[in-house]
């Protein structure tokens, strides 16, 4: 039985081991004698002073899998808190069916909105970083919906967790406590679409409300897209309502929807459809003029009959 000052040595000195730790393909020893990655040329392993025997250190390599495996971590994390926000979700059929490949551009004005909405989306990581959010402004019909949605679809697509709701349905359920029950987990999604911005109810308490949500986003420095019918966004006095828009176009681009009303503009092809037949009473010749031109040539020279 040796004394403890012995066993303790004997259990250091067999710390480590003799040789060079098991290399991986491209390690090499280094010029300090050490192991090192053949990936980042950092040192694998190191010495033991005490009894100058090897053990293994964490390359860069290793801290940069680490930090993934947290990154997807916290993604897998983020998406079940947002996945238990489902009943205030607005993911319905009108959502679902908004993805890039159905928008069509037909105009320079849809191919700015389109460009814009595909470049965010492509550059999500610092719109994210940076908090950078989207207000798609304009008459109703005119497609805001549909753009956001389509940016949120693509970015669900890529796994990012998204919450589509409405400040009607976040506001709901009337006491001021079970939304703030849901402000962190909304504050989940790594982006929030807002649609329809300013059809809740105006009241006092409503306000309040709406503003709790959008302070809450803005504080967490969270990106959000919003759309609205309402005019006037710079030029209200209503200091109510004041806060809340200073807040939101702190943080959101504005994009201007001029463009044809979408729902109008698809109302007016099918009336052009439709006209000869009404007109002429003639199916026929009607339906063979159709068939001679594409349909998207039908669709630009819209419905001068
Ligand atoms: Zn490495």
């Amino acid at each position: 039985m040796g004394t403890l000052g012995s066993e303790a040595y004997r259990f250091l000195g067999a710390l480590g081991s003799a040789g060079h730790l098991p290399a991986a393909e491209g390690d090499y020893i280094g010029a300090d004698g050490r192991l090192h990655c053949g990936k980042c040329g950092r040192p694998r392993e190191f010495r033991l002073p005490c009894n100058g025997r090897y053990v293994s250190c964490r390359c860069g390599c290793d801290d940069a899998m680490l930090e993934r495996e947290r990154q997807a971590d916290r993604l897998r994390e983020e998406q079940e808190r947002v996945r238990e926000m489902q009943r205030y979700s607005l993911a319905d059929e009108r959502f679902r069916l908004a993805t890039f490949d159905r928008f069509r551009a037909d105009g320079p004005e849809d191919r700015r909105v389109l460009d814009l909405c595909r470049n965010y989306v492509e550059h999500f990581d610092r719109m994210y970083a940076a908090g950078a959010g989207l207000l798609f402004r304009g008459r109703p019909g005119t497609g805001k919906t549909f753009a956001a949605g389509c940016i949120a679809n693509a970015l669900m697509a890529r796994r990012v967790p998204v919450l589509v709701t409405s400040l009607v349905r976040l506001t709901a359920e009337g006491d001021g406590d079970a939304l703030n029950r849901l402000l962190p987990k909304m504050n989940a999604a790594r982006l929030m679409v807002l649609d329809d911005f300013g059809a809740e109810r105006d009241t006092e308490f409503k306000a309040e409300q709406v503003f709790s949500v959008i302070d809450a986003r803005y504080a967490a420095k969270k990106p959000m897209i919003l759309t609205t019918n309402l005019d006037g966004f710079t030029s209200v006095s209503d200091p109510r309502r004041r806060r809340v828009y200073d807040r939101i176009l702190e943080v959101c681009t504005p994009v201007p929807m001029n463009g044809e009303s979408r729902r109008l503009k698809e109302a007016e092809l099918l009336r052009g459809e439709i006209r000869p037949l009404l007109r002429d009473g003639a199916a026929e010749p009607a339906m063979d003029e159709q068939r001679r031109t594409r349909p998207d040539e039908r669709r630009a020279e819209g419905s001068t009959v």
